[in-house]
């Protein structure tokens, strides 16, 4: 998921991949320029702090995100009603694999859990 520090980023982001969305919370719909009008209000009126992002889904709704953690998805896309969003936000896993025995290492380790192999 593409991360945005602006709600307008998000939406102009979002109407590359859909061309409708409804509001999570009610019934009020948006299409591409009311979605974007409501960002510009939004960002002007509410701009959000350092640990706060918003995020895309890859059918294009656009989730809230306050503490870099919980995503609050806000509109959802009519492209993929049903899409099955994350509700936490999980930045991609940095794996690396023991030379010695090939099992996952956390990132970071110095040394494999599994066989004990110092790791660089
Ligand atoms: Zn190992």
């Amino acid at each position: 998921m593409k991360q945005f520090t602006t709600l307008l980023g998000a939406a102009e982001f979002a109407v590359t991949l859909a061309t409708g969305w409804h509001f999570a919370t009610a019934d009020e719909r948006y299409e591409k320029t009311t979605l974007l009008a409501l960002a510009e209000t939004s960002d002007s009126e509410n701009p959000i702090d350092g640990d706060s992002f918003y995020v895309v889904s890859p059918s294009g709704a656009i989730g809230f995100c306050e503490d870099g953690e919980d995503i609050d998805w806000l509109f959802l896309s009519d492209a993929a009603p049903n899409e099955d969003l994350p509700l936490i936000y999980q930045t991609a896993a940095q794996v690396k694999i023991c030379t010695k025995c090939g099992s996952g290492v956390v990132s970071g380790a110095r040394f494999c859990g599994k066989c004990g192999e110092r790791l660089n």
